[in-house]
């Protein structure tokens, strides 16, 4: 992989061209900051200062992260604050139904924060939060994002009783970097997470996993990763760009070329992912609506 702007290690690089975003600044957008903010909700796209999150919000779709905004983890490359978290809120679930409601979602993302800090891992909150999407939006794709649960069966299995649609764990990076870029959390286990969920209802939730690149991975290493995911039975794959959120956080190694995620786009296909969303931009959950459900026995 070719190696661009790591001049001065204690600034950020400049970004390339294909990273440059223009602010979309939509009554939409507003609209739904507005909304967001009167129902006390956290999203994912601002916690983890997520890129696209003008674009998300302009179109009217967002990712909601629950049982709040301190995580008891602190990831390398991830934004998200790290201290003692709060009570969960009894409320908080129908809170989250309500805004997709009335931001009308096709597709809802739910992810949280990892509580290791509960027994559960926060996964009965879950369980409550798809119940009360699913009552108040019966149409709507409902999925996932989830932290590991320590690998935690009971766990996985409160979360599946309620059968989201797309099981959404991210598999972060290769095998090599794990230990410098997630904390906690292995690669082992992640791919266990996934494999579990597929053993026990692979005929009807679609699993899906992503990998930032950028991070100093090799092409090989990437490679291996992708099949390992596929061995745990993984669908769906995201791969973008890793994107340095303060100077605090794990520095870019390299700026991937956009035409480089599409070879590895094409490679993850032949390789049996159903459905593959690379490019620099993508995230776990962007263009997330423009999956199409179709039944898995299809595949
Ligand atoms: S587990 Fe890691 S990636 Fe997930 S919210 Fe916490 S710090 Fe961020």
């Amino acid at each position: 992989m070719e190696v661009l702007n790591i001049a001065e290690p204690k600034s950020r690089p400049r970004l390339p061209d294909w990273l440059r975003t223009k602010l979309p600044t939509s009554a939409s957008f507003t609209h739904t900051r507005a909304l967001l903010e009167e129902l006390k909700l956290h999203t994912v796209c601002e916690s983890a200062k997520c890129p696209n999150h003008w674009e998300c919000w302009s179109k009217g779709t967002a990712t909601f992260m629950i049982a709040g905004d301190r995580c008891t983890r602190a990831c390398g490359f991830c934004a998200v604050s790290t201290a003692k978290p709060f009570a969960l809120e009894a409320d908080e679930p129908n809170r989250v139904a309500e805004a997709t409601r009335r931001m009308r979602l096709k597709h809802v993302v739910i992810t949280a924060v990892a509580r290791d800090d509960l027994a559960d891992g926060g996964a009965d909150h879950f369980r409550q939060t798809i119940e009360a999407v699913r009552a108040l939006n019966p149409g709507t794709v409902i999925e996932v994002l989830v932290p590991d649960f320590n690998a935690r069966e009971a766990a996985i299995e409160t979360v599946l009783s309620v059968r989201p649609h797309i099981f959404n764990h991210n598999l972060e990076t290769v095998r090599r970097l794990t230990p410098a870029v997630r904390s906690r959390a292995t690669y082992d286990r992640s791919l266990a997470v996934l494999a579990r969920v597929k053993a026990k209802r692979g005929g009807e939730i679609f699993t899906k996993s992503g990998l930032m690149l950028g991070l100093g991975e090799t092409e090989d290493e990437l490679f291996t990763a992708m099949k390992d995911l596929r061995k745990a039975g993984c669908d769906i794959l995201t791969l973008g760009q890793y994107l340095q959120p303060t100077l605090r956080h794990l520095p870019v190694v390299e700026f991937v070329r956009p035409e480089k995620f599409d070879e590895y786009g094409a490679r993850a296909r032949s390789l049996g992912f159903v459905h593959v969303a690379s490019g620099p931009m993508v995230r776990s959950s962007y263009h997330a609506d423009e999956f199409h459900l179709t039944p898995l026995t299809e595949h």
